[in-house]
C-alpha cells in the first residue's frame, strides 16, 4: 500500500493534469459507476447481508437502486448542471462578459459510514465525480464486506488514478485527516466530525457533515393511529434502526400512547407475521460494541410495553416499544440507532417543544416528524423549532426526493447533499469576468487623483 502522502501528490497531479474537468471524463466515470452497480448488483445485495442482514429488496430500495437513480438523474443533468450562468450587469459593465462556472474543488475525500455502506459512500461519490473532482473513498471499517467490494470493483470501473478507495480504520482515517485535501465529505457520528472539522481546519479545508442525532416525532390528538403506528414503524425498523434519520422517540398525549402501543403491535404482527426473530425482512445490529449499546437502552427507562427480545448470537434486538419513559432517563441522553421506540407522554406540544429546543444532544435534529392535520399546530412546531428537515405525517420518505436538499444543522450537520445539491456541494462557484482593453475613458473617474469634480461629472 503506496503512503497516503503519496497516494494524497498523485491524485493531485492528476488534477492539475484537467483530465477529471472534461465533460466527456465525468460522463464516462458515471456511467462506468452506474455499470458498476448494474453488473455486480447480486454482489452488492449479498454483501449488505452479510454486513447487517439487509434483506434484498431493503438493499435495492435503500441503497442499490437509490444510488442508480442518483446516478442516472446526474448523468441526464450533467450538461446542464455544468453550463456557465450568466450575471447580472450594471451599466458600467454593459460590453462585458460576467459569468459563474461552477468548478470542482480538486481532490475530495469521502468518509462513509457502516449503516448505509453502499448509498454512503457511491452517492457522494456521484456528486464529487459530477462536478469534475478526483476522489479518495474511505468506507467504514465496520461494514468490512461491502468496503472490501468497493476496493475491489471501484479500480476495476473507473479512472484508477483519479478515484481511489482507502480501507482501514481509526488509524487510517487519522493518517488521511493529516493530508490536505481540497474538500472533505463526512458521515458518521458528532464526535468524529469534531475530529474531521479540526483536521480540515488545519488547511482551510471545507467540509459537509453528515451526522446524526436524536430525530423526534410529535403525535397530535386526532390522528389515524393505524396508519401512524405504520409509518413510525417502517421507520424504526428500517435496517432495525440504524439509519441516521429514523424517528428516535415519540412525544404524545398519555391517551394517545396507549392507544399507540395497540397499534404498533398490530403492525408488527403485520409487518412480520411469524415475529421479527423468524423474518428475512429485519436487520442485526451491525457489530458486538453497538449491539451491547442498543441491548443496553431497553432497560434505558420506562416500561417494555412491545418486544424486549435479543438474540445474543445473532446480534438481534426485536422491535421495541417503551412506554412512560421520562425525559431524564437514560435512552433520552443519545442518539437509539437500534430498534427501540421510547414514548414520552407530554401534557401539551409545548413540552416537546421544550425538549426538542433544549434536549440534551443539541436544539437541532436532523429530522423532526409530526403526525397532525391541525394546520395551526404545524406552523407553530415550524416556528419555534429548528432542524435539518421536517416531514409531516411520514418518516424517511422525505430523503428520497432528490429535490430536497438532505443534511444537517447545528448539531446535527452542515451542508446537504441528494440530486443537484451534491453536484452543488461539490463545486466552487468561480465567477468569472471579461472585459476588453478598450473605452478607457470611461475608466478615468476610479483612477487617481481624486477631485471632487470626477465623481461629479
Ligand atoms: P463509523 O463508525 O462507520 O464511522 C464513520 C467513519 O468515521 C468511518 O469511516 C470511520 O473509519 C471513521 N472514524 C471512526 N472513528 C474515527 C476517529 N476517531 N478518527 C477519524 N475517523 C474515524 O460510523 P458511526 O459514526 O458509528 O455512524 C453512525 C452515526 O452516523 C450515527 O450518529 C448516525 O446518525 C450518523 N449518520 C449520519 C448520516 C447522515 O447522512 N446525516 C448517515 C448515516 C449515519
Amino acid at each position: 500500500m503506496e503512503s497516503f502522502e503519496k497516494i494524497n501528490q498523485n491524485i493531485r497531479t492528476v488534477f492539475r493534469s484537467g483530465r477529471t474537468k472534461s465533460l466527456e471524463w465525468r460522463r464516462a466515470q458515471l456511467m462506468s459507476l452506474l455499470k458498476m452497480l448494474d453488473v455486480n448488483r447480486e454482489k452488492f445485495s449479498q454483501v449488505l447481508k452479510e454486513d447487517l442482514n439487509k434483506c434484498k429488496s431493503e438493499g435495492l430500495l435503500f441503497e442499490i437502486d437509490f444510488t442508480r437513480n442518483a446516478l442516472v438523474d446526474s448523468i441526464n443533468k450533467l450538461k446542464k448542471w455544468t453550463t456557465p450562468k450568466k450575471a447580472k450587469k450594471g451599466l458600467l459593465y454593459t460590453m462585458d462578459k460576467a459569468y459563474i462556472r461552477k468548478e470542482p474543488f480538486g481532490v475530495a475525500l469521502i468518509i462513509g459510514a457502516w449503516n448505509y455502506p453502499v448509498q454512503l459512500t457511491i452517492l457522494p461519490m456521484v456528486g464529487a465525480i459530477a462536478a469534475g473532482n478526483c476522489v479518495v473513498l474511505k468506507p467504514s471499517e465496520i461494514s468490512l464486506n461491502t468496503a472490501a467490494l468497493l476496493e475491489e470493483l471501484v479500480p476495476k470501473y473507473l479512472d484508477q488514478e483519479a478515484v481511489q478507495v482507502v480501507n482501514g480504520g481509526i488509524q487510517e482515517t487519522t493518517a488521511l485527516l493529516k493530508e490536505k485535501w481540497d474538500y472533505i465529505f463526512y458521515t458518521g457520528n458528532s464526535m468524529v466530525g469534531k475530529i474531521v472539522m479540526k483536521a480540515a481546519a488545519e488547511h482551510l479545508t471545507p467540509i459537509t457533515l453528515e451526522l446524526g442525532g436524536k430525530s423526534p416525532v410529535y403525535v397530535d390528538e386526532g390522528v389515524d393511529l393505524g396508519i401512524v403506528a405504520n409509518r413510525i414503524m417502517w421507520g424504526k425498523c428500517t435496517n432495525a434502526g440504524q439509519t441516521c434519520v429514523a424517528p428516535d422517540y415519540v412525544m404524545c398525549s398519555k391517551t394517545t400512547q396507549e392507544a399507540l402501543t395497540e397499534a404498533i403491535k398490530q403492525t408488527l404482527q403485520n409487518f412480520y407475521p411469524d415475529g421479527p426473530a423468524k423474518s428475512p425482512d429485519f436487520c442485526r445490529i451491525v457489530s458486538d460494541k453497538h449491539y451491547q449499546r442498543v441491548k443496553k437502552c431497553i432497560q434505558g427507562g420506562g416500561t417494555v410495553a412491545v418486544g424486549g427480545d435479543v438474540k445474543d448470537e445473532e446480534r438481534y434486538v426485536s422491535p421495541t416499544v417503551l412506554v412512560d419513559v421520562k425525559f431524564s432517563d437514560s435512552i433520552m441522553q443519545d442518539e437509539i440507532f437500534g430498534p427501540i421506540l421510547p414514548i414520552i407522554p407530554v401534557e401539551n406540544e409545548d413540552v416537546a417543544i421544550n425538549f426538542i429546543n433544549t434536549g440534551p444532544i443539541g436544539n437541532t435534529p436532523l429530522t423532526l416528524y409530526v403526525f397532525s392535520s391541525n394546520t395551526e399546530l404545524r406552523n407553530k412546531i415550524m416556528k419555534e423549532t429548528n432542524s435539518g428537515s421536517v416531514c409531516f405525517n411520514d418518516t424517511l420518505s422525505q430523503c428520497n426526493l432528490p429535490s430536497l436538499p438532505f443534511g444537517g444543522v447545528g448539531n446535527s450537520g452542515m451542508g446537504a447533499y441528494h440530486g443537484k445539491y451534491s453536484f452543488d456541494t461539490f463545486s466552487h462557484k468561480r465567477s468569472i469576468l471579461e472585459r476588453e482593453l478598450k473605452m478607457e475613458g470611461m475608466n478615468d473617474a476610479r483612477y487617481p487623483p481624486h477631485t471632487d469634480d470626477k465623481y461629479a461629472k
